[in-house]
């Protein structure tokens, strides 16, 4: 799977599915922790006349922002898309239409770099844990305090 035939992928109401790991979308593992590990289970299926529905469901680890350890972020979306006949058409039904992003029918349409798109405008904006780990926070304090955390309990006081 990497080309599809956008106009009978619609008509025969294509069922497709799979997942992709971190090599087949360099530019998402370029954005996530480096060197994790993610797999990206997706489907896709045409809908008669010119729909393509497509899920994509991951747990990328992200780098939080505050502590820069691992941050898993779970990513579950699905897309509604409309294939028309050319670009002219599709820029003016998107001005139109908020339900559905347009697309243009193509013969070897790129299945895998739409994927790859969506996950990235899936990814947060900016990963911040809700509460960072100790562990994390503490590797910024100076090595005297780290080694007795009572002594900062007690200048704080
Ligand atoms: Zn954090």
């Amino acid at each position: 799977m990497k080309y599809i035939d956008t106009a009978r992928f619609c008509h025969d109401n294509t069922k497709l599915s799979g997942s992709l790991m971190a090599l087949d979308l360099p530019r998402l593992a370029a954005e996530v922790l480096p060197h994790s590990d993610f797999v990206v289970d997706w489907t896709a299926e045409g809908v008669s006349p010119d729909f393509m529905d497509l899920s994509l469901k991951s747990t990328v680890q992200m780098t939080c922002q505050r502590c820069l350890t691992a941050l898993p972020e779970q990513i579950d979306v699905s897309y509604r898309f409309k294939f028309a006949l050319d670009e002219a058409t599709a820029q003016a039904e998107d001005e139109q239409t908020d339900d559905v992003d347009m697309l243009v029918h193509a013969r070897q349409f790129d299945l895998l770099e739409l994927i790859e798109d969506e996950m990235l405008m899936a990814l947060p904006f900016v990963s911040l844990h809700e509460t960072c780990p100790d562990a994390g926070a503490l590797a910024f304090l100076p090595k005297e305090e780290k080694q007795n955390p009572f002594a900062i309990l007690k200048t704080m006081a």
